[in-house]
């Protein structure tokens, strides 16, 4: 039976109603300064915790509910014997209610221009202990730490003056998910500039909403997002008409901004399955994406685009004669979001900033029994340097480059095989290096003579170049370190090709 509680909130919201029906359940409050005085304000009744304590709240606020008459009312254990018999000695009265939420932590670290000092200040050190006393103890003490929950909790206890054990279990749940994930925070917000790869790894993750099934429709799946603002990812976006983003359209969509974030003149991705189908640079969007929807028309087919500038009117008409899952962009004119109108399926994704790259950030990967971590792969190119008798020429360079910003994108083993910063072919996640090249220029619509190769990782064999000659690619781009480099060099030596080596692999799995 519910006969006394103890409110000490910060977010005040609802607390006046819930803590006036409390009252008039007969329940007695006890409460702190500023939730005191706000129910007296009301015409409620509540003792301060300080005349239950004896002791007054000092120190700021930072001491107010950590007294033993406090924890003692909440922690004990009400049917063993031994522990009522100390309750008297002491003369603690029992808790069976205890509602509070914390310190705004959060809010604070997201404030602009927050200080260390201030974030510490809201660090909530009471709150936490009482909410974990009660939590623990669960089987006699009800917790209530989100306001959703004042309703239940109170319909609860007209029926029988107390909540269920179900609903205490669930509460106490509710509370520890919660302590983790503020003490997570401060973690998170007090090593955000240390390094990444500490001993234990916090991580502080909020939903963002609930996905209608996973990779596969017998798979559940909900979308989660990091805390702060994530600048040009697609939790920042916002959805301008279309229906709601999928587990693989969010996956995709990823693929996309993260590959587009390699480039700054105006460039357009098509990805399906994770991986580009076509890309390409123009002196507008409306050039960039005609060319990359030429790249591969036919797999472009239910992709998904990201375009790095504004879409307009003329790049919509071209765009809806083609069914596309979703379009990302900075923005969209309002001719282009008219056309676009007349295909409501059709998820349109404004994200202002688009080119905006992270901070320090995790990549991580779920292996069976734990995770792999590493930071992301921001890097391109550790040197450039070409091994060849023949040099690739300015614009064969410029293409190289194009082209190697996407091979680092495409699953390995991975080819890429580029002319006039517009994809031709792309051969992604293959068992044999080879493979991933004669799929390339097997699917390619193109004539790829004169284009340029990409590829993620060294060639083992000169077989490669073999193939690429007999296409007529000019010029290869790789990173180099077999110990058959010499190979691969000598037979671009006797076909007359360029061959560049950039230093750095870029394997993606
Ligand atoms: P009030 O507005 O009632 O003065 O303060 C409510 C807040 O104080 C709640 O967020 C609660 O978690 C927090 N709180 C309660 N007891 C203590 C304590 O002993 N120390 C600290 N630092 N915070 C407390």
């Amino acid at each position: 039976m519910i006969k006394r509680a103890l409110i000490s909130v910060s977010d005040k919201t609802g607390i006046v109603d819930f803590a006036r029906d409390l009252a008039e359940l007969g329940i007695e409050i006890l409460s702190t300064g500023g939730t005191a005085k706000l129910l007296r304000d009301a015409g409620i009744k509540a003792i301060d915790v300080a005349d239950v304590t004896g002791f007054p709240e000092c120190l700021d606020g930072r001491v107010k509910t950590l007294h033993p008459v406090i924890h003692g009312g909440i922690l004990a254990i009400r049917d063993r014997e031994e522990h009522q018999k100390t309750l008297e000695e002491l003369k603690i009265t029992t808790i069976d209610l205890v509602v509070i939420n914390l310190y705004p932590f959060k809010e604070t670290i997201l404030k602009e221009g927050v200080t260390l000092e201030e974030a510490i200040e809201n660090i909530d050190i009471g709150g936490p202990t009482m909410l974990r006393s009660a939590a623990k103890n669960h089987k006699f003490v009800t917790v209530v730490t989100d306001p959703e929950d004042y309703k239940k909790v109170v319909e609860e206890i007209k029926v029988q003056a107390d909540t269920t054990l179900k609903t205490r279990y669930d509460l106490a749940l509710k509370v520890f998910q919660h302590t983790s994930h503020y003490d997570a925070l401060i973690a998170s917000y007090l090593g955000k500039d240390k390094d990444i790869l500490r001993e234990t790894l916090t991580l502080t993750y909020e939903k963002v909403q609930d996905l209608r099934y996973g990779e596969n429709p017998h798979q559940q799946a909900a979308f989660y997002r990091e805390v702060g603002p994530q600048r040009g990812t697609l939790v920042e976006g916002i959805q301008l008409q279309g229906k709601e983003l999928s587990f693989n359209n969010i996956n995709d969509a990823n693929g996309a901004l993260e590959l587009l974030k390699e480039f700054d003149e105006p460039t357009v991705v098509a990805i399906k399955h994770t991986n580009p189908c076509g890309v390409a640079s123009g002196i507008n969007i409306d050039e960039a994406y005609s060319k990359a929807f030429e790249a591969d028309p036919l797999s472009i087919f239910g992709g998904i685009v990201a375009s790095n500038d504004v879409i307009g009117e003329k790049t919509a008409e071209r765009m809806k004669d083609v069914f596309l899952e979703v379009i990302i962009a900075p923005d969209f004119t309002k001719e282009a979001l008219e056309i676009f109108s007349e295909k409501q399926n059709l998820r349109l994704i404004k994200l202002p900033h688009i080119k905006a790259r992270g901070e320090k950030a995790l990549d991580i990967k779920k292996v069976g029994g734990g995770i792999l971590v590493q930071d992301t792969n921001k890097a391109l190119i550790e040197e450039l340097k070409v091994v060849t008798e023949a040099k690739p020429t300015k614009s064969q360079l410029e293409d190289l480059i194009f082209a190697f910003k996407i091979v680092k994108h495409v699953k390995s083993n991975a080819i890429v095989l580029v002319k006039d910063k517009q994809t031709l072919a792309v051969g992604p996640g293959q068992t044999s290096r080879i493979w991933a090249l004669k799929n390339a220029i097997k699917n390619s619509q193109h004539i790829l003579r004169g284009s340029v190769l990409a590829s993620d990782a060294f060639f083992p064999f000169s077989d490669c170049v073999e193939e690429a000659a007999k296409e007529g690619i000019t010029t290869i781009i790789q990173p180099g370190g077999s110990l058959k480099d010499k190979e691969s060099i000598q037979a671009c030596n006797e076909k007359g090709i360029s061959m560049v080596f950039t230093g750095m692999r870029h394997f993606k799995h």
